[in-house]
């Protein structure tokens, strides 16, 4: 895909359910150097669509740790918990295509149809309600609120990576129906991160590795919407010095913690170390980083981070 610099709009979207790890600083910085070496501008959306999950006051610390890094962004931040009116449209441009359908299984009754697994351990729905019928459908509604699934059909949806390079799977037998809609009616991270990056004017993605293959998918959501499809980059993860995998609800390798012994350009240098920028860890800033970094630099492979605390 060849877009020019000035098209460029790479984006941070962090989900505000604790404090950022080393790994999601590692992901900001490298979506933050792709844009800004490209010229390009840089949005921030704030991924606190989970009630349970997110709280606001980690919003505004993740807006906080950005800045101090030396992360900047060019638009007002956005809200997706703010934004669910907008969602509801564009889930009933899908179920208008006849795509959407209720989806009454329980947990129980998912694990048990849990076979085949995708490489995430997290089980290939196996369209069970996909053909229920309206009689079915309405005895089922008399026990429980329904989840609300799309269904996909059974293509090979590929692309392109700027740090992987390329990368495929079939919808059906590698994702399956997936869920758009919660039973509580709160709409999925699938779809609000579809139609966020399109409405956001959003060309690349940069994020982890681990959301690797929810991207086909939201490749395909994207184009039953009309929307242009954006560069993705998935970068491999940062994992703690003992090989897990960083997780905030463990504190990991928490900002919090790391303020108290390094400084900001300690800790970009030893980030940008870790992505094949410099030869050793020295203390830089971001906009200094902007000149030498290039995707074929970046490793590919997950990597250990040093021990900092
Ligand atoms: N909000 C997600 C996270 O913090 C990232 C989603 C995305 O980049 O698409 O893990």
């Amino acid at each position: 895909m060849n877009r020019s610099a000035a098209q460029v709009c790479g984006r941070f979207a962090p989900s505000p359910s604790g404090r950022m790890h080393l790994g999601n600083l590692w992901s900001c910085l490298l979506a933050w150097l792709s844009a800004r070496s490209a010229g390009g501008r840089m949005v921030l959306r704030l991924e606190d669509l989970d009630p349970d999950r997110c709280r606001p006051e980690f919003c505004q610390q993740v807006m906080r740790d950005l800045d101090w890094l030396g992360l900047d962004w060019d638009n007002e931040p956005v809200w997706q918990s703010r934004r669910s009116h907008i969602y509801q449209e564009y889930f009933h441009m899908l179920e208008q295509q006849g795509l959407i359908y209720p989806c009454y299984c329980t947990r129980n009754q998912l694990l048990a149809a849990s076979a085949p697994h995708r490489s995430d351990g997290i089980a290939v729905y196996d369209g069970r309600c996909r053909s229920l019928t309206a009689v079915q459908r309405q005895e089922l509604a008399a026990g429980r609120r329904p989840a609300w699934r799309i269904a996909v059909p059974s293509e090979e949806v590929g692309f392109d990576d700027l740090c992987r390079g390329h990368y495929s799977h079939r919808l059906d037998t590698c994702c399956g129906d997936f869920i758009l809609r919660r039973s509580d009616g709160v709409y999925a991270y699938q779809l609000a991160v579809v139609v966020d990056d399109a409405l956001m004017g959003v060309t690349q993605v940069v994020r982890g590795s681990d959301l690797l293959d929810s991207t086909p998918r939201q490749i395909w959501l994207g184009q039953q919407l009309g929307f242009a499809t954006p560069e993705y980059a998935h970068v491999p993860l940062l994992l703690a010095e003992d090989g897990r995998r960083l997780a905030k609800r463990d504190r990991d390798l928490e900002l919090g913690q790391l303020q108290q012994q390094y400084t900001a350009p300690e800790l970009v240098g030893i980030l940008a170390h870790l992505a094949g920028l410099i030869p050793e860890p020295a203390p830089i800033s971001p906009a200094d980083l902007v000149p030498l970094f290039r995707w074929d630099k970046v490793p590919k492979d997950d990597l250990t981070s040093p021990k900092l605390i």
